[in-house]
């Protein structure tokens, strides 16, 4: 028997939920490295591919240690079903493209992971579904822009790289008067600090390759909400374009999830400390940390993210050569686009995960050539301020 409680808090069901043992009763969640099944006889593989029967088909459709990594996430965000697929975009275009048909508009926030913008305004345009920006903390820009019939909202909350605050309550009430649905992207913030679903989201959707795994080595993608939306939209999608995801990935990010609560909390903790240490640097423009007073949108952070998150931005006196100088004299903290790992990792968006976008697009933002993103790991805190203070002061 699997234990299972709803009462267990968040910490329990990290380790436990969804745990589905076999017959040899291993302590560890098992990989069940399969991508068919046998049946008994020919009876029950008609029952089972005519839906009359629960069970495993085929791994694009599902697979057990797929489904005991889809159990703990549900858990872990309250949602009522998820589905994984095989890296965070994989869920992001699924969950975007899916439920869109020709005609049907989409808005979404300004400040988004680059390829989720690309989504937007790229791919989705050329099967006719129109999409509009706005400044996601603009709530006037939101008014506006959903006064209109539309399908989906899509919004990040910290957004990449600024760590600007979408109001997700109050977007979630606009969205739903214009008859749309909201996705929020919650991989800045992780299910640990911000619950999007419970501010009023229809569907939360992460890249695990992030905190979830937080080891850098596997990608993986979630999809949570409704089981309505999941079953009518989602599941035809996954099913018939194939991002399904790897059991050896899912079983890495299982493992990851047994320590997400205790990595999140050091890493936050580690950050709000090298975000005080450097912000008085006089080499330092400006710093922004969700979980600082000084960060413009402070208060809607508050409201709705239980600590200050993993990632810094700050702003060099002076422009891209000033921002490389610094990356180039850190010692300790690699330089990398990616993020939400042990390690810390620090990138200049301009030219790197935010190139895609014109000049004037990036001063949209509020994005100049003088910032640096930095995510902070589980390194020592004194360690890592003593490195950044030390390629401040590079300058
Ligand atoms: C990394 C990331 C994604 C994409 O996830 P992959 O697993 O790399 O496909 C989407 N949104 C945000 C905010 C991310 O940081």
């Amino acid at each position: 028997m699997n234990k299972r409680s709803d009462n267990w808090a968040l910490a329990t069901k990290l380790v436990r939920e969804g745990t589905m043992r076999s017959q040899f009763g291993e302590t560890s969640e098992a990989m069940y490295l399969t991508s068919g099944y046998a049946y008994d006889n020919a009876e029950q593989a008609a029952a089972r591919m005519a839906g009359d029967e629960d069970g495993y088909v085929y791994s694009r459709y599902g697979n057990p240690t797929n489904q005991m990594l889809a159990e703990r996430l549900t858990a872990l965000e309250g949602a009522e079903t998820c589905r994984i697929t095989a890296s965070g975009m994989g869920a992001i275009s699924s969950a975007m493209i899916a439920p869109c048909s020709a005609g049907d508009r989409v808005v979404a926030a300004n400040a988004l992971f680059g390829s989720c913008r690309h989504i937007c305004s790229t791919i989705l345009p050329r099967y006719g579904v129109e999409t509009e920006f706005v400044n996601g903390n603009d709530l006037d820009a939101w008014k506006r822009a959903l006064s209109k019939p539309t399908r989906l909202v899509l919004i990040e909350s910290p957004s990449n790289p600024l760590l600007e605050a979408v109001d997700i309550a109050a977007v979630a009430e606009l969205a739903h008067a214009a008859g749309a649905l909201l996705v929020v992207d919650n991989v800045f913030a992780t299910p640990i600090l911000q619950k999007p679903l419970e501010l009023g989201a229809d569907i939360a959707v992460y890249s695990a390759t992030k905190h979830m795994d937080g080891q850098g080595r596997v990608l993986l993608g979630a999809i949570l909400g409704q089981s309505e939306f999941i079953e009518e939209h989602i599941d035809p999608w996954l099913r018939h374009t194939g991002p399904a995801a790897s059991p050896f990935n899912a079983w890495v990010v299982l493992k990851g999830l047994e320590t997400l609560d205790l990595r999140v909390r050091q890493a936050c903790s580690n950050a709000a400390q090298i975000a005080d240490a450097i912000a008085d640097h006089p080499n330092i423009q400006a710093v922004r940390y969700p979980g600082r007073s000084d960060h413009p949108d402070y208060a809607v952070h508050k409201k709705q993210m239980a600590a200050g998150g993993t990632l810094i931005a700050f702003s060099v006196k002076g422009a891209r050569a000033e921002a490389f100088k610094v990356l180039n004299s850190l010692e300790l903290v690699d330089i990398s686009n990616n993020l939400g790992d042990t390690k810390s990792l620090a990138c200049h968006p301009c030219s790197t995960t935010h190139r895609a976008l014109s000049e004037e697009e990036q001063a949209e933002m509020g994005l100049d050539e003088s910032w640096i993103r930095l995510s902070v790991g589980l390194e020592d805190a004194g360690d890592l301020s003593a490195d950044l203070l030390q390629a401040l002061s590079a300058l």
